[in-house]
């Protein structure tokens, strides 16, 4: 475990469905002692709770589309103002547009760093924290599998593969037991309009990053720990937080 006061910043993780951004998102949590931001999670818990942004979503999600940028700037300056983003935090699955990421930007340097981060003679140090941003790379055939075999516990939230890691006894979780759920949204009809979508919509938040400071690709192809081990190496490697 790294040392748990030093200042993280934001870590964002970008890849097509099933790259494995949650996967490689509770590594870091483990590891760093930063909160994972799902906004895909935060969006299925409106969802299990019935809110009225849940019934919205829902027949969005359950198509593949993405929910309008307008709704998810609430809920993720919500979860961001909370305190225990300070150190830090890992967004997984946010931005998914231009838009989304045009605003997340405004945001981290208006209401976040200038907030929270001043330097020794008291100023603001505006966007002294720009995020690491990390391309999670998979090969398409390789992305089907991993969406069409994901397994997720629902008490838990533990998240398997029929194909790569399967649970110990078929279809139930290891820890309690319970039988495991296949998201709606990991049919196959689903998935390749989550794909398409992927490939219209985010695509431009790639391109929106790449070129500036801190983005990197990694080729998550590969097993798990060899993903986790490179992405701790970009974090580690950075130095402007620190
Ligand atoms: P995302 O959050 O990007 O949609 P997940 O982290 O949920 O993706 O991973 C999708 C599926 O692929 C899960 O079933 C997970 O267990 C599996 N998975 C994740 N990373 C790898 C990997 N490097 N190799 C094989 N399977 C993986
Ligand atoms: P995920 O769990 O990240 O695969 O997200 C599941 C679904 O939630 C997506 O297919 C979208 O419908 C919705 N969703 C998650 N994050 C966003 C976002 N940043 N913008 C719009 N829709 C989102």
């Amino acid at each position: 475990m790294a040392d748990n006061t030093a200042h993280i910043g934001p870590v964002l993780l970008l890849g097509p469905p099933g790259a494995g951004k949650g996967t490689q998102a509770r590594q870091i949590v483990e590891r760093y002692g930063i909160p994972q931001i799902s906004t895909g999670e935060l969006l299925r818990e409106h969802v299990a709770r019935g809110t009225e942004l849940g019934r919205e979503a829902k027949a969005i999600m359950d198509r593949g589309y993405l929910v309008p940028d307008d709704l998810m700037y609430g809920i993720v300056a919500g979860r961001l103002h909370e305190p225990d983003c300070r150190r830090g935090f890992v967004l997984d699955g946010f931005p998914r547009t231009a838009a989304q990421a045009g605003w997340l930007d405004a945001f981290l340097r208006k209401e976040f760093f200038e907030n929270e981060v001043r330097d020794s003679t008291g100023s603001y140090k505006a966007g002294a924290c720009a995020p690491v941003v990390i391309q999670l790379a998979v090969d398409y055939t390789q992305l089907l599998l991993r969406i069409t075999g994901r397994r997720t516990c629902p008490t838990d939230g533990r998240v398997y593969n029929i194909h790569f890691q399967p649970p110990k006894v078929d279809e139930l979780c290891d820890v309690d037991g319970t039988p495991l759920i296949t998201r709606n949204d990991d049919r196959e009809e689903v998935v390749r309009e989550r794909l398409s979508v992927y490939q219209e919509q985010t695509g431009p938040v790639v391109e929106y990053y790449r070129g500036q400071g801190q983005f990197v690709t990694v080729n998550a192809d590969l097993p798990i720990a060899q993903v986790t081990a490179e992405i701790f190496g970009v974090i580690d490697a950075r130095n402007e937080c620190q």
